[in-house]
């Protein structure tokens, strides 16, 4: 009896295994064909000083419709992006589309800080990653000192030699690099004292329950006080609730992003 369960059981395991890799394939297919044919599209949320709730920053996030499935979420494609091949390609995309977005708001004198762009940690696994990202700079006229890029903590970790010379090398020419979700990865501090970066962004699952759950709130705490010992931003993710902002504001972080000052949207709609 046990074997025989077992054997359907088998079955339908790997059935829905097949099933899961033949929509991966798909979806790969179909996001090569969205870049080809120039169907994604960036969304801009800006970051926000905590007390005067002007702008200090915005964050570019990538957005794809499919004429069949709809909005398909970044936190679905980009996975499949990285895996397939074809996260250089879209990065790129990214760096170029917000860089020149960017320059079109400066030229209308709007203030937006900096333009923060998400890099996946493959982009910068190949040794000249950081020229790349000088070229889009110089192909859309943006200053350095108007960008900033936002990495993983797996990153810093895992790749050390490769990230930090092409970091240090946009850094010294003005590019501002943070962290992002911080407190999710390998929560190696150490690069913290080899590597400058310029901000951290506490990830939103401590946000989330802040102030309320005691652990989220002492992780934010914890978050906090490392930022200001360190002398570098602090910025908080995912702030959704008023009680929330004036928390963080008395715990000393000034900056944060949410649904609470702004949600996503297209460049015209701050234009
Ligand atoms: P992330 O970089 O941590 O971006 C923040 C995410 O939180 C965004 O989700 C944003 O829409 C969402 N968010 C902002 N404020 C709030 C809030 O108050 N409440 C809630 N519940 N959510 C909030 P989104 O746009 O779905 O992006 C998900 C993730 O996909 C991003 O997380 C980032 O890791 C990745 N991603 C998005 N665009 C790109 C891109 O161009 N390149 C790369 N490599 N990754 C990207
Ligand atoms: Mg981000
Ligand atoms: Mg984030
Ligand atoms: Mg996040």
């Amino acid at each position: 009896h046990e074997a025989k369960r077992e054997g359907v059981r088998y079955r339908f395991f790997s059935a829905e295994l097949t099933d899961r890799a033949h929509e991966r394939l798909k979806l790969a297919a179909d996001l090569r064909r969205a870049l080809a044919n120039n169907r994604l599209l960036l969304h801009y949320q800006p970051q926000v000083d905590l007390k005067s709730g002007s702008w200090v920053g915005v964050e570019a996030l990538a957005r794809w419709f499919d004429p069949q499935q709809g909005w398909i979420s970044p936190a679905r494609f980009i996975p499949v992006a990285e895996r397939s091949g074809l996260i250089d390609r879209l990065g790129e995309w990214v760096l170029d589309t917000a860089c020149a977005q960017a320059v079109i708001w400066l030229q209308q004198g709007i203030d937006f800080g900096r333009i923060s762009v998400n890099v996946a940690a493959p982009q910068m696994a190949e040794e000249g990653w950081a020229e790349k990202v000088k070229e889009a700079l110089e192909r859309t006229g943006l200053p350095p000192h108007k960008l900033e890029l936002e990495i993983t903590e797996s990153l810093l970790v895992e790749r050390m030699d490769c990230v930090t010379k092409g970091l240090s090398e946009l850094r010294a020419l003005g590019v501002a690099v943070a962290v992002d979700d911080f407190g999710t990865g390998y929560s190696a501090l150490s690069y913290l004292k080899d590597l400058p970066v310029d901000k951290l962004k506490i990830d939103r699952s401590f946000i989330r329950d802040y102030p309320g759950d005691r652990h989220a709130a002492a992780i934010a705490r914890a978050i906090i006080a490392l930022g200001t010992g360190l002398g570098i931003r602090i910025i908080a993710e995912g702030v959704e609730t008023e009680m929330q902002r004036k928390a963080l504001l008395d715990a000393g972080c000034r900056q944060g992003q949410g649904f609470l000052f702004h949600v996503p949207e297209p460049a015209a709609s701050f234009g």
